[in-house]
């Protein structure tokens, strides 16, 4: 686990206004932080220098105390969950869980205590031998999740997981995900427009607005602010 330190960080697409504009921002160990705010106000691009996939103009990411700037995002250990799920077809619900240990050339007894855990924790230990064609949305959803926990990563990062989903599964998705963070207690950011999301699932909101941060507040804060 890890805490996230952003300091001045900006993002320059092009000569155009600054997509991420000066964000100072301390997420701390075991934090869950909701990034929230108008489609382009920044958070998907701030959340990929996060992750490493998009390059910082100018300003520093602080991981775990080490500046990561410059660093792949193979070697940032942190763990990412995309709004498709990006599962592998012809791969089991086991072995879409292990490919990411898999490709770290984990060892076979190792891979498979861990995918087990994860599947525990999960709920899915009765459909490891299952194709993802065969599950429900929510069941592919976990299997996502389960690849994500199973790299022991750092932090987690959600873009939008849930914004493809049904109202009904969204509620029970928003459920599993406040329940699994808070058991593995892993330090973890998560992008949405949804303001019930925003409302339920962190312990602070960041509200973003044309690439700057606008207000940090705890939900409760938020709600009741006149
Ligand atoms: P959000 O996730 O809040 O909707 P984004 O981070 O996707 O916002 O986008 C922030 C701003 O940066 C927008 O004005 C968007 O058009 C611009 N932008 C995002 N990605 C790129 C890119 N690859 N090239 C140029 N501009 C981009
Ligand atoms: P390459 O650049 O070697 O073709 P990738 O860009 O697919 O491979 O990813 C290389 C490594 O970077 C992955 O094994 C993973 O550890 C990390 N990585 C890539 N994308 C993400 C992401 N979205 N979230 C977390 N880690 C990622």
């Amino acid at each position: 686990m890890a805490s996230i330190e952003m300091k001045d960080i900006v993002k320059q697409y092009g000569d155009g206004f600054p997509a991420v504009n000066g964000v100072s921002l301390d997420i701390a160990d075991g934090e869950f932080m909701i990034l929230v705010g108008p489609s382009g106000c920044g958070k998907s691009t701030l959340l990929r220098m996060i992750v490493g996939l998009e390059d910082i103009t100018s300003g520093d990411m602080v991981i775990g105390g080490t500046r990561v700037n410059d660093k792949a995002p193979r070697d940032r250990n942190l763990s990412m969950v995309f709004q498709n799920y990006a599962l592998y077809p012809h791969m089991s619900v086991y072995e879409n869980i292990a490919f990411p240990l898999r490709l770290a050339k984990t060892p076979d007894d190792q891979v498979d205590r861990l995918v087990k855990e994860a599947a525990d924790v999960l709920e899915l230990h009765e459909h490891l031998e299952r194709k993802p064609a065969n599950l429900s949305g929510g069941q592919r959803q976990r299997v996502a999740m389960g690849r994500a926990i199973v790299r022991q990563a750092e932090a987690f990062l959600f873009d939008e997981p849930l914004s493809n989903l049904d109202a009904k599964l969204r509620g029970q998705m928003r459920t599993e995900i406040a329940r699994l963070q808070r058991r593995l207690g892993i330090t973890t950011v998560y992008v949405t427009h949804d303001q019930t999301e925003a409302m339920t699932l962190g312990d602070r909101v960041c509200v973003l607005r044309k690439g700057s941060i606008q207000q940090v507040a705890s939900p409760r804060e938020l709600y009741e602010q006149p």
